[in-house]
């Protein structure tokens, strides 16, 4: 699908008015936070001209407060706008506030090797990106005193290793960036799947009352963390039950994974509703790559064995 430089404001639904949606086409959705010191942007999209359309909509709340940037992680939906915001000739100049590792992302070989496949498939979109670092970055825990909302970044690793989620425990708010989505993240290494399912674990236990989400359309409750943690059990006890019965299992080798595990998309995701209208690619292919990464983390982790 090509992108679009298009970005819309989404109407609240109920969520503390002083928090914007803004969706980049059906890609993904970001948020600015309006605080009584801060007006923060969580995460930059796709390229300069997107971030500008953010930082459009952010205009009005700017006099008497100070822009700040965050990235929830180095993935190019949320931090290739980033040099509107840092560098030497950045329009809007402010800081830029993620974890030590995004940073380390977005200075990597393979990122730039993204980005030069991604410039030579749609250069009127990738053209200009510059990839451009975090200015101010933390490992453990970073607390932003708005007056008003405090926001409480903290990591959430498994999706990326960089990834981090942001709590306002004023409005027991939390945005979980991409840790959680509908129908499913994704653990992008074997290592990465436990860690995002205690990232999940670690979110539902908060209690937040609203949580948004990058990549869950309509979603703005907690229940889709559950769901998630939900699918990964349901998930595994599938795989081991599959690895039990035949050992030598070789995930790569069969061609209709889901089939041959006996474990379909529909049974082990709750029924209806959003679930059923997910593009087709999650129910397949996407399904059949969440079972490969559960198979190979047993593997790795010696539990095929027990
Ligand atoms: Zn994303």
């Amino acid at each position: 699908m090509p992108h679009t430089e298009t970005v819309k404001l989404i109407p609240n639904t109920g969520w503390d008015e002083r928090i914007l949606v803004c969706r980049n086409g059906t890609l993904v959705n970001v948020f600015i936070v309006v605080t009584a010191r801060y007006v923060v942007i969580v995460d930059t999209l796709i390229n300069p001209a997107t971030a500008q359309r953010l930082v459009d909509y952010a205009q009005t709340y700017l006099p008497g407060r100070q822009l700040l940037v965050i990235n929830t992680h180095a993935d190019y939906d949320h931090a290739w706008g980033n040099q509107l915001f840092a560098g030497p000739r950045a329009p809007v100049p402010a800081p830029i506030l993620a974890h030590r590792m995004a940073a380390a992302r977005l200075g990597a070989p393979e990122t730039a090797q993204e980005l030069a496949e991604m410039q030579a498939k749609e250069p009127a979109i990738f053209g200009p990106v510059v990839l451009t670092k975090p200015t101010i970055t933390f490992d453990t825990a970073l607390t932003i005193g708005g007056g008003d909302l405090t926001l409480e970044l903290f990591p959430t690793p498994g999706h990326t290793p960089d990834h981090i989620a942001i709590y306002v425990p004023e409005i027991r708010t939390l945005l979980a960036g991409d840790a959680a989505e509908l129908p499913f993240p994704f653990a992008h290494t074997a290592d990465g799947l436990p860690q995002m399912r205690a990232s999940l674990a670690a979110l539902a236990k908060l209690k937040a009352t609203t949580v948004l989400y990058c990549h869950a359309p309509g979603e703005t409750g907690p229940r889709l963390l559950r769901d998630n943690l939900a699918y990964f059990d349901a998930l595994e006890a599938a795989c081991r039950a599959a690895l039990a019965q035949n050992p030598g299992l070789d995930p790569d080798q069969m061609d209709d994974l889901a089939a041959a595990l006996n474990c379909a998309y529909a049974d082990v995701t709750p029924r209806g509703g959003a679930w059923d209208e997910v593009d087709s690619f999650y129910r397949t292919e996407g399904h059949a790559e969440q079972l490969r990464m559960m198979l190979a983390w047993l593997r790795a982790s010696g539990q095929d064995q027990a």
